[in-house]
This record gives structure tokens, C-alpha cells and sequence, in this order.
């Protein structure tokens, strides 16, 4: 019996790509000797998206799709998509073509080699230079402070056998950062590396706040560090204030009371304030992240879905 390669396709506004996207797939996997099940999920589009997937799904009988009830993310697109896919190993594609289909075969060979995880890697060429300098900033710092190693130009373009699937689809958590989950499981995985590619058809989600936003999570939601960084600051500014009000007090034995300290006061309070401030921001987030998960909401819900045979 052939193998049963499932492809998940989260899609968000993406009437201008769906198709272009399921013949350009085509093309490719069509040169594999499997089957191919598509598993496109759409995540609350407020265009034609849902209409066309009906209509694929109505000419092919091997494309399926789950529609949302309204946009929940693409975490959770992605979470949806691989609890539908029933193949033997899935690939996670984005919809706009900048995961190029070519690499298809390519992920495939490795996986028939035996590797559980294909991870596709694109080099930042085309992006500006400040972007580029930010993301390298940001993996170099979460990077130090994340448990699970985060590579730089490593999405969610990937392929997972079924044990990798299984092993995600484990992590029941509420803030769902892919990166870490995928680097988390382990198993045995292979890097390939592609150019870069821009958008095929419309506009890309990422401002510069959900970007930074992103970054925010990624560091949080994987580790207790931050958590660790604000005791040992309050370890070293401990230690620090003794020091002072030691040399201080000795000042004043030998020579007498000489402190107008209206500086040294001002800005103790204004640096202390801001630290305490940060840290309990980094501590209000981990509650806040407690209190989603505590509350055990479903990661989506289903307005619509097609029949599998
Ligand atoms: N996407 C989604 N839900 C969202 C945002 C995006 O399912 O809320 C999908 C989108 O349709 C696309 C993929 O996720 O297939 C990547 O989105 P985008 O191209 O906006 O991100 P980028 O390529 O800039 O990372
Ligand atoms: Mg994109």
C-alpha cells in the first residue's frame, strides 16, 4: 500500500492563493509515488477563501478543510490542520507560495531515509536590513534565555512523521509557540535550506508590534528565566545597597554628615522603579498565561467541515 503524505495548509485571506497554491503543490507531488491528502484550514476569512476550499474540496476528492468560526490564529490553524491529517507524515505550508513546493521532493526522500523532522531553513535575502539586524538580535537573545534551541530562518515549512505529529499534538498548552514545540520534541532532523521567497498574492499579517509581540512570547512561553534574571537582580542590587549604606555610614564616622544627596535620591527611585516595574510585568504575564490556561478554552471552534470518506 503507498504511504499517505497529508499536506496542512493554515489560510487566512487567502482567495488570491488557493488555487495557484493547490496547482503548483500538484505539480510536485505529483512526481511522489504516495498519496496525497490536502488539509487546508481556514481561519475565520472574511474573503472568498472558505468558497473556493468548498469548491477544491468538491473537484478533488482529496482535499479536505476545517473552517473556523472566526480568525483564532494561526497557531491554532496549524494545532487543527495536523488533528485532521491522517497521513503517514504531513508538511506544514503557508498558503502564499512563499514555501516553495519544490522542496517537496526533497522532504520527502529525507523522510523515507528515516528522519522525523524536515525542517525547510530560508536565508533572509530581500528582507530590509533593520529587520534583518532585529530577528538576528532576537535569536541571539532568545536563544540565551529559551531552553530549546531556536534557529534563525526555521519556520513552520516542515515535514513531521507520525511520531513527531503524535509527539506535538501532545502539547495541549493554550499559548502555542511553534518554534519551541517543534525544537522541544526532538527526533531525529534534518535541515534543508531555500531561498527566500515574497508573497505571491496580498498582504502579509506581521507589524512591527506583533512581530515584537511574538518575540515577547516566544521567550515566556517556553522557560522561567526572565523569572530568574529578576532574582538575581534583586540579588546583586541587594548587595549593591548594602555596600553603599555601609560605605555611608563609615563616611559619616569619619567625616561628619556632608550629603546634599538630592541626585543619589532621585535616581535610585527612578531606577528602582523601573525594575520593579519590569519585573512585575514578567511576573504579570506569567500569571496572565496561567489564568488562559487554567481556564481550559478549546483552541478553535468549527463552523464548517467536509465530509472524509
Ligand atoms: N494565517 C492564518 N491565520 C492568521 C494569520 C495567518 O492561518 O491569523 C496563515 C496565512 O494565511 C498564511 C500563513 O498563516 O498561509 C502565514 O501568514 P503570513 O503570510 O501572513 O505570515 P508570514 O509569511 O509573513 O510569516
Ligand atoms: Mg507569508
Amino acid at each position: 500500500m503507498k504511504k499517505v503524505l497529508s499536506i496542512v495548509i493554515p489560510c487566512y485571506n487567502e482567495q488570491q492563493n488557493i488555487q495557484a497554491f493547490h496547482m503548483e503543490t500538484e505539480k510536485y507531488v505529483q512526481q511522489l509515488d504516495v498519496e496525497v491528502e490536502y488539509v487546508f484550514t481556514d481561519d475565520g476569512s472574511k474573503d472568498k477563501t472558505l468558497d473556493l476550499l468548498r469548491d477544491l474540496a468538491e473537484t478533488h476528492r482529496n482535499v479536505h478543510y476545517i473552517s473556523f468560526s472566526r480568525n483564532f490564529g494561526k497557531e491554532s490553524a496549524i494545532l487543527a490542520g495536523l488533528q485532521y491529517a491522517s497521513g503517514d507524515a504531513v508538511i506544514l505550508m503557508d498558503a502564499d507560495l512563499q514555501h516553495p513546493p519544490t522542496l517537496i521532493p526533497q522532504m520527502w526522500s529525507h523522510y523515507e531515509e528515516g528522519y522525523d523532522q524536515v525542517t525547510a531553513k530560508r536565508n533572509r535575502n530581500g528582507e530590509n536590513y533593520a529587520r534583518r539586524k532585529l530577528t538576528n538580535f532576537f535569536y541571539k537573545v532568545a536563544n540565551r534565555l529559551v531552553e530549546v534551541t531556536i534557529i534563525d530562518g526555521v519556520g513552520d515549512f516542515r515535514l513531521l512523521s507520525r511520531q513527531a505529529v503524535d509527539a506535538v499534538l501532545k502539547l495541549t498548552e493554550y499559548n502555542r509557540f511553534s518554534k519551541g514545540i517543534f525544537s522541544w520534541i526532538g527526533f531525529h532532523e534534518k535541515i534543508l535550506e531555500y531561498e527566500n521567497q515574497t508573497r505571491a498574492n496580498g498582504v502579509g499579517k506581521w507589524s512591527f508590534t506583533s512581530l515584537f509581540n511574538y518575540a515577547i512570547d516566544g521567550i515566556l512561553s517556553f522557560n522561567n528565566k526572565p523569572l530568574r534574571i529578576a532574582i538575581y537582580s534583586g540579588i546583586f542590587i541587594t548587595i549593591f545597597g548594602f555596600i553603599y549604606i555601609l560605605f555611608t555610614l563609615v563616611n559619616y564616622f569619619l567625616h561628619g554628615i556632608d550629603t546634599p544627596g538630592y541626585f543619589t535620591t532621585i535616581s535610585a527611585i527612578i531606577l528602582l522603579g523601573g525594575i520593579q516595574l519590569l519585573f512585575l510585568g514578567v511576573i504579570g504575564e506569567y500569571i496572565g498565561r496561567i489564568y488562559y490556561e487554567t481556564k481550559h478554552r478549546p483552541h478553535y471552534l468549527i463552523k464548517e467541515k467536509s465530509d472524509k470518506e
